[in-house]
Order: structure tokens, then C-alpha cells, then sequence
């Protein structure tokens, strides 16, 4: 029997080269699809001598058209940091907005199931904690952030209409805060911020006075969340991250342990909109997908580590 194949946007991305690799060994065919603006090569790079594997450099914002049977469709493609979506806003808009719904209609035409990557993002900066799937959120439309948070409630809004008008197969899972090996160093996110930081020698630099929090997951984790979701058969949102909260203060001073340097912690203005807390709560994926994060922060924050003492940037090769 042909091997089911999967088309994952946004391939060459963080999330999106981790998907491949676990949905390769499950034995699908992927088919990777990216216009590299904030993904790299460098990330799925040992892919491309696989047979089960073909790239595609194509922005989702255009007519997508993938020749042969695709099963399934993971729709991970969008810039995800602050820093890119404040550098690329109309991108943003534009991948979670019309990007999904070009991808919606392709799955519609070929009769695939399409799971889309949402966000934490939607709850803005919550007054409920921890997050539920059945709190709204406090988003601000206007405010540097609504580019990226709009665009995902646009998705999920666009997502369930053509599930409930159309009949297609979907499925919606809100990722909270994830890190691990192949985070770009430069895309402004706390981790690799903090990570390059002490790797360089300087000062770690937390904005406002650190005590806003997040609950951070390994991406392993993620990735499992994602692969159970994506074969169950439940169509609302589903939260997958890891309830294990810290404060920002803490996460740097945890990080300066970890790489063993003496730098210290300075403070920097608080960004707008930045939320004061963030926590999933992941009762629905337990009761349903049966999924729980497995992964503590310390191992996790070890194993990303070397990742990025070996970069070309820090290891000299
Ligand atoms: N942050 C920080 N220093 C940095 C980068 C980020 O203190 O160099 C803070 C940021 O303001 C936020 C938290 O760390 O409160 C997490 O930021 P990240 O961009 O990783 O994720 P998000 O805000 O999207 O959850």
C-alpha cells in the first residue's frame, strides 16, 4: 500500500521541520512547503536525500497546488516571534488569513484532512488563568501584536466554517510558548535571546521587571500533542503546552545557571501588549488525545542548549 502523504507549510521552520522528520519516521510522505522568509534550509537540509521527502518554495499566500493524493495537511506556516511579525506584518496577515483559506480550499478539492496551527496567542493577554479552550481571549486588534493574534482567530474562525459548511475534515490545536533545537537565535523570543546572551558573554536582558510569566514546552512534546491530534477525531480547539509557569526573572536566572557564565540579568522596557501571564490549561488533551507533556524543563533546556553551542556561530566550525 502507497504511504499516506501529508503536505506540512511552513516545513523549513522550527515546528514545521521537527513535524516532518516525526511524520518521515511514521512512515508518511512529506511534502515540505515554505518561501524561507523566516524558515532556513539549513533545518530540514537532511531531508532532501530521503525519497519520502520533496520541498516545494511556494508562499501559502498564493494558489497552492500540490500534484498526486495528499491525506492530510499540517498548515505551520506564519512568522511566530514578536520581532518577525512587528518586521513583517502584512506577511503575517496574509499567511494565517488568505494562506489558510487557499490551503482549506486545496484540502477541499483533494479530500484531505487539515490541521492548522494556532496559538496561545488568540486568549491576548488573558484575565482567566490558567487558559481553557472555552475562554475567548483579550486581544487588541490595533495594538503590535493583532497582526499575528487576529490573523490565527481569523484561521480558526475560517477553519471551523469549512468544517461545519463544507463537511471538511479539521483540526485546531492552540500551541502555548515551545522551544528546542532549531529556534533561529535571532528571532527575538526569550529563549534564544537569553541562550545567545550568555553564550556571548553578555548580559541577559529581561524586559519590564520580569515578573510576567510563561510555561514553557519542549518541542518533542509538541510534536506528539500535534501527531495525536491530527489522527483523533475531535474538531474544536485543543491547548497543547507544558503548565509548568515561570516567572521571566527566574527563566533568565535559570539560564545563567544552566550555561554556567556570570552574567547578570538587565532590564529593559516592557514591549506593548506583552502578556502578564500565560498558562495552558491541558485538561481537554489529557481527557481526549490522552497526551501529556513528558519532557522537564531542564532536560529540555540542556538538550537546546548544546544545540546552540554547536551553531557555526559559537562552536567556530
Ligand atoms: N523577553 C525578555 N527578554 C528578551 C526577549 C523576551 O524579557 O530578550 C520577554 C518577553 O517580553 C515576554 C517573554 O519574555 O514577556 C516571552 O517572550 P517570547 O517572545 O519568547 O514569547 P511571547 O511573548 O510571544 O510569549
Amino acid at each position: 500500500m502507497a504511504n499516506k502523504r501529508i503536505l506540512i507549510t511552513g516545513a523549513a521552520g522550527f515546528l514545521g521541520s521537527h513535524l516532518s522528520d516525526r511524520f518521515i519516521k511514521e512512515g508518511y510522505d512529506v511534502v515540505g512547503m515554505d518561501n524561507l522568509i523566516t524558515g532556513s534550509l539549513r533545518n530540514i537540509e537532511h531531508l532532501f536525500k530521503l525519497k519520502e521527502f520533496e520541498f516545494y518554495n511556494h508562499d501559502v499566500s498564493r494558489f497552492v497546488h500540490v500534484p498526486g493524493k495528499i491525506d492530510y495537511i499540517l498548515h505551520f506556516a506564519s512568522p511566530a516571534s514578536p520581532i518577525d511579525y512587528l518586521k513583517i506584518p502584512i506577511q503575517t496577515l496574509k499567511v494565517g488569513s488568505l494562506g489558510t483559506h487557499n490551503l482549506l480550499g486545496f484540502a477541499k478539492a483533494v479530500g484531505a484532512r487539515m490541521l492548522i496551527a494556532s496559538t496561545s496567542e488568540v486568549y491576548g493577554d488573558p484575565d482567566v488563568h490558567p487558559q481553557n479552550e472555552e475562554y475567548w481571549g483579550n486581544v487588541n486588534p490595533v495594538g503590535p501584536r493583532g497582526v499575528y493574534d487576529e490573523a490565527k482567530r481569523f484561521q480558526e474562525a475560517i477553519t471551523m466554517a469549512y468544517h461545519t459548511y463544507h463537511n471538511l475534515e479539521t483540526r485546531i490545536i492552540r500551541i502555548f510558548n515551545t522551544y528546542g533545537p532549531r529556534m533561529r537565535l535571532d528571532d527575538g523570543r526569550a529563549l534564544p535571546a537569553f541562550m545567545g546572551q550568555a553564550l556571548r558573554g553578555e548580559d541577559l536582558t529581561v524586559f519590564g521587571d520580569g515578573s510576567q510569566t510563561r510555561s514553557f514546552c519542549y518541542v518533542d512534546d509538541l510534536v506528539e500533542g500535534i501527531y495525536r491530534l491530527l489522527l483523533s477525531d475531535y474538531v474544536h480547539p485543543v491547548n497543547i503546552g507544558n503548565p509548568d509557569e515561570i516567572s521571566i526573572k527566574d527563566f533568565a536566572e535559570e539560564i545563567i545557571r544552566l550555561t554556567g557564565t556570570d552574567q547578570k540579568v538587565i532590564y529593559k522596557d516592557l514591549p506593548k501588549d506583552d502578556p502578564k501571564q500565560r498558562q495552558p490549561d491541558i485538561t481537554r488533551a489529557k481527557e481526549i488525545l490522552g497526551w501529556e507533556p513528558k519532557v522537564s524543563r531542564s532536560e529540555g533546556l540542556k538538550v537546546t542548549l548544546d544545540y546552540f553551542k554547536n551553531l557555526p556561530e559559537f562552536s567556530g566550525k
